[in-house]
């Protein structure tokens, strides 16, 4: 076993109700999960299908699993029956089909877009350009697009990610904004426009990202120890 209950607490205490914490477990091991979740921990996210349904099959049923990264179309089915929140919706056409089997299983899916803040070449999310209209999103009825996710660039430069985290907030703002306004115009169509999550930070970035007004954090290598490989 090898988590960092220290950590954990010190996070928890951090957090301390103004951040969801969710522990990135992907290549980690069901024992680590499992004692995790022993000190009542509920929130855990993967990043691979297999490796969900396969964890999600052998640990207990009240945990709360999100997908996060780059989720193939032809693979939501895998996970649409149970999944809890996915993380990075970067296309119309993955919402869409999310849609569709979100429908199958008789559910509404809780989703995140991907927007593209990092410097980095990236094929994956949203251009912020793109969110003008967040009528777009809303055609289809299984889904529920929640909030945003992004990841600022791999660097050293603290001012570079702050930048890229600021970004995301006032995008997150004004499609809240506009969310609010369309909630109030249109009762009826309220369920469609929950804005409320705000996915930004990582091990290496948290800190940098509850500053800018994140309200959940993905949290891997500093809970669990480093990932002896890279997917
Ligand atoms: C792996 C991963 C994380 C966690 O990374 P750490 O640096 O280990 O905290 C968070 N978000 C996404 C999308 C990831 O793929």
């Amino acid at each position: 076993m090898a988590i960092n209950i220290e950590k954990f607490r010190y996070l928890q205490n951090q957090l301390n109700g103004k951040a969801t914490l969710v522990a990135v477990s992907k290549t980690k091991p069901l024992e680590d999960l499992q004692a995790l979740y022993d000190l009542g921990h509920r929130d855990f996210g993967e990043n691979y299908v297999q490796e969900l349904v396969d964890k999600a099959a052998l640990l207990p049923k009240d945990i709360r699993w999100h997908f996060l990264g780059h989720l193939q179309s032809n693979k939501v089915k895998y996970i649409a029956p149970f999944v809890h929140l996915i993380h990075g919706v970067d296309s119309l056409s993955l919402l869409k089909e999310i849609d569709k089997q979100a429908t199958k299983n008789n559910r509404v899916i809780d989703c995140l877009l991907q927007i593209h803040i990092a410097k980095e070449e990236t094929k994956f999310g949203f251009d912020p350009s793109e969110l003008t209209a967040l009528h777009e999103f809303t055609q289809w009825k299984n889904v529920n697009i929640l909030g945003l996710m992004g990841m600022a660039s791999f660097s050293d430069d603290k001012n570079l990610i702050k930048k890229e985290f600021a970004n995301l907030k006032s995008l997150f703002d004004a499609n809240k904004q506009s969310s609010d306004k369309e909630a109030s115009d249109n009762t009826i169509e309220t369920k469609d426009f929950q804005f409320t999550v705000l996915s930004m930070g990582m091990s290496g970035d948290y800190e940098i990202a509850l500053e800018q007004g994140s309200n959940m954090v993905r949290i891997g290598s500093l809970l669990f120890g480093e990932r002896n490989y890279q997917h």
